[in-house]
């Protein structure tokens, strides 16, 4: 998938990270500062304007399928809810020089921020990763922390990814329908490590949301924060009727596996989990 011209404009794509802000806080998946979001835009942008500022900035992985591009990303601390009201305060914006290896950040004079967001590693890999794959001009990657999704996750018979799936896609029929790869589902690792981006960014490959276990989920999409934070919200809303059911003494039916695969058939849907 790839966006095509007329390309959104900055002003735009910063109105759509924070309207992504604001939608991961009305779920309560954005605590204090928790949660971060960018988005790899691979067509000419002047970012100027609204980030005079340049400077050097490292970065945590080479990337040279991004070689050109720019990745608008919220800074460390700052607030997703935030976003929406004053995004140059809250956001970078990152060239990557044509070697993939060199980047400069572009901040505006009001920026609240020193650093970029902690998991900034992951987020990089990860666009690195799909544009590597697939060539798309275009990626959100949002990471929040859900509470039912990420209480789950720390029952231990639930960080199995198949009895997760089997528990989580059985309350509302368009669950499959948005999420038909499931949930991916990862160990605790320590946040913003290498060993969370690695193991994240191969889970990534096969789904568009993956669990990080007692800690929240990344979810990714080609065509808008919109749709990775929708897979946020239909991922919790799966995950909130488990819980009940959980708390209720698990004494509801859910959809079963012959209702399942008869929404799968009616609707044409690409899958393994039924
Ligand atoms: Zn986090």
């Amino acid at each position: 998938m790839t966006l095509s011209d007329p390309f959104p404009g900055l002003d735009e794509l910063l109105e759509s990270i924070g309207e992504g802000g604001r939608r991961v806080a009305t779920i309560d998946a954005g605590e204090g500062a928790a949660g971060n979001i960018s988005i790899l835009v691979g067509w000419p942008i002047e970012v100027r304007r609204r980030f005079p500022n340049p400077e050097p900035v490292a970065l945590p992985v080479p990337t040279p399928h991004l070689a050109g591009h720019t990745v608008i990303v919220s800074g460390s601390g700052r607030r997703l809810r935030d976003l929406g009201t004053s995004p140059a305060a809250n956001l970078g914006a990152v060239r990557i020089a044509g070697d993939g290896l060199t980047a400069t950040l572009w901040t505006a004079p009001n920026r609240l921020f020193e650093r970029l967001t902690s998991e900034w590693n992951s987020h990089l890999a990860v666009h690195e990763d799909t544009v590597a794959r697939s060539g798309t001009n275009f990626h959100a990657v949002v990471h929040a922390q859900p509470p039912h999704l990420t209480y789950l996750s720390h029952v231990p018979a639930y960080r199995d990814e198949a009895v997760f799936n089997e528990r989580v896609m059985r309350w509302e029929p368009e669950t499959i329908v948005q999420l038909p790869a499931g949930i991916g589902i990862l160990p605790f690792m320590l946040p913003g490590s290498d060993d969370l981006m690695a193991a994240n960014v191969e889970r990534l490959r096969s789904h568009r949301i993956v669990v990080w276990s007692k800690h929240g989920v990344m979810a990714r999409s080609d065509i808008s924060v919109t749709r990775a934070v929708d897979r946020i919200e239909y991922a919790e809303a799966a995950a909130r009727f488990e819980y009940m059911d959980l708390v209720a003494g698990g004494r509801a039916e859910g959809l079963t596996r012959d209702e399942s695969r008869a929404v799968v058939e009616a609707f044409g849907v690409k899958t393994t989990l039924f």
